[in-house]
């Protein structure tokens, strides 16, 4: 089996979205991912960042995590906040659910990250942070 890990850490800014999405788009490409592989694996990545941002540390200073780890074809990242945390994990999950409306925000992000990967898991208790796992299956080109 060949395997991969990856760690990293970064300020709580809306330019390291785009980082980390590159960052996890650089560390796959050397499996040849098919386009929409890509941008699905981007997607749910940038996601799970701007929650971080947005409402782990609602606009103040804090630190992101970003992990990832290759088995084969098959590719786990984590997104890990130290923010406010989420008090109703499940409800916070629901399409369209946002606490944000205000921030005109569609309350979709959690829907795309499990839409877009094949297994997602969110642990968080607030006051502590929250931490996205996901995973998905690249398929043999
Ligand atoms: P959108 O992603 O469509 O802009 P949204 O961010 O509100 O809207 P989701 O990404 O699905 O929607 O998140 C749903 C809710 O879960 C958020 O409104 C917020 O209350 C909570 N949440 C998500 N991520 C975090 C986080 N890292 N820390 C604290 N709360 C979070
Ligand atoms: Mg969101």
């Amino acid at each position: 089996m060949k395997k991969n890990e990856m760690r990293l850490l970064f300020d709580s800014c809306s330019e390291n979205e785009s980082f980390a999405r590159m960052v996890v788009a650089a560390f796959i490409t050397r499996l040849d991912p098919t386009l929409e592989e890509m941008a699905d694996v981007k997607t749910a990545v940038s996601e799970a960042v701007t929650n971080c941002i947005i409402h782990g540390y609602e606009g103040r200073e804090g630190k992101i995590e970003l992990n990832g780890w290759l088995r084969d074809r098959e590719l786990t990242v984590e997104i890990v906040d130290k923010g406010r945390g989420i008090a109703d994990v499940e409800k916070a999950m629901e399409p369209l659910y946002t606490s944000r409306p205000d921030l005109e925000r569609s309350g979709m992000g959690f829907a795309f990250m499990e839409a877009f990967m094949d297994e997602l898991k969110v642990m968080s208790a607030p006051g502590k942070g929250t931490r996205v796992w996901m995973r998905k299956r690249l398929s043999r080109v």
